[in-house]
């Protein structure tokens, strides 16, 4: 009686093998909702890869909040994406000899080597993202600094590129180029987001001297959605007439048809209009001439019911929504399952279940 992910076991467990055969050095991202999944799940799955013997040497979480969910499923280093700032409290001990922190800014280098002189600690430098680390210049003091802290340990340098296939090939290797000139110490692994294939296997024969740490969510455990289904159960039906009113705004039905009530709203992030569609002005205004229901106010929904995607009778609830079936349709019955499009990493599942 729930939005349920149901997962295709063996045929994600092999996509999940094939990314880490295929990106020696991953580093799974673990983060926010768990791309669906849950955060525990996908640490036990990181956990799973390394024992099948796959090339995995760290998990990264997004936050530091997030360290308690994944540290006791996988049993190797946590990398944290989000660089550390100085109202950050270091974590329990016991995680922290595994952990690695991104550090993105001189006075949290320095506040970070004050608070643990032995800190493990990555660098992140300013990509066109824009959005944290550090200039060529503050590379350069980061060396200085870290030369006069020999028990701190200098896990890399890290690259956030923009998600633009292709094309920040010329980027990465200026920016290992300026961080080989900042001489920092024990310089010899770089770890990079939203690199093509084709990119990081050139990375691997250029910089062969390096060691390259790919950071992959997406394209890991959502890369193959054909493993994926998702499915929201038929909770009521009701028949209803042309002008009878319902809901939570009284609103009048368009047409004789049928109200259904379905699990998953608001609570989900299902959200008023579906992911996908053509919201033209071109699409609306031959809508509005057939008289289509959209006409009358109903907006998409992401449910679909044989094979067309349905319209909400009103604004989803928090935890169910209410679609209007035109008369004509089949009407499914109450336990029914029917199918719901997404945003994986939007959506809190009530039930993720694995075939085996
Ligand atoms: C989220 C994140 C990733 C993973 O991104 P995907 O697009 O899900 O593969 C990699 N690097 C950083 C810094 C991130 O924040």
């Amino acid at each position: 009686m729930s939005l349920t992910l149901t997962v295709d076991g063996p045929r994600w467990r092999a996509h999940l093998e094939r990314v880490a055969d295929d990106h020696p050095g991953l580093v799974p991202v673990a983060k926010g909702n768990g791309y669906g999944f849950g955060l525990a799940r996908l640490a036990r799955k990181a956990q799973w890869l390394v024992d099948r013997g796959h090339d995995v040497p760290a998990l990264a979480v997004g936050t530091y909040e997030e360290l308690p969910d994944v540290a006791t499923r996988w049993h190797g280093d946590l990398l944290v994406l989000t660089p550390w700032r100085p109202w950050v409290a270091l974590p329990d001990p016991a995680i922290g000899k595994r952990l690695i922190h991104t550090v993105s800014r001189l006075d949290d280098l320095k506040a970070l080597l004050h608070a643990d002189p032995t800190a493990r600690i990555v660098l992140e430098r300013m990509t066109s993202m824009r959005r944290h680390g550090m200039a060529a210049r503050e590379l350069w003091e980061a060396g200085e600094l870290l030369r006069k802290h020999p028990g701190a340990r200098v896990e890399g340098l890290a690259l956030h590129l923009p998600l633009a296939a292709g094309g920040h090939y010329g980027e990465v290797t200026q920016l290992i180029t300026d961080a080989v000139g900042a001489d920092l110490p024990a310089l010899s692994t770089v770890w990079v987001s939203h690199l093509t294939d084709a990119e990081l296997a050139r990375l691997g024969t250029e910089y062969a001297d390096f060691t390259i740490r790919p950071r992959i969510g997406t394209a890991l455990w959502l890369g193959d959605r054909d493993a994926l289904t998702v499915s929201a159960t038929v909770l009521d039906v009701h028949e209803i007439a042309r002008g009878e009113h319902y809901g939570y705004r009284g609103r009048s039905a368009p047409k004789d048809g049928h109200l259904l009530v379905v699990s998953g709203g608001t609570a989900h992030g299902i959200g008023l209009e579906a992911p996908t569609g053509d919201h033209s002005l071109k699409a609306r205004a031959a809508t509005i001439a057939r008289g289509g229901l959209d006409a009358a106010g109903l907006v998409r929904s992401p449910y679909s019911i044989d094979g067309k995607q349905r319209l909400f009778a009103e604004p989803p609830h928090m935890q169910a929504s209410m679609l209007f079936l035109p008369g004509g349709a089949h009407v499914p019955a109450v336990g029914d399952e029917i199918e719901v499009r997404v945003r994986y990493t939007a959506t809190a599942f009530d039930r993720v279940v694995l075939t085996d």
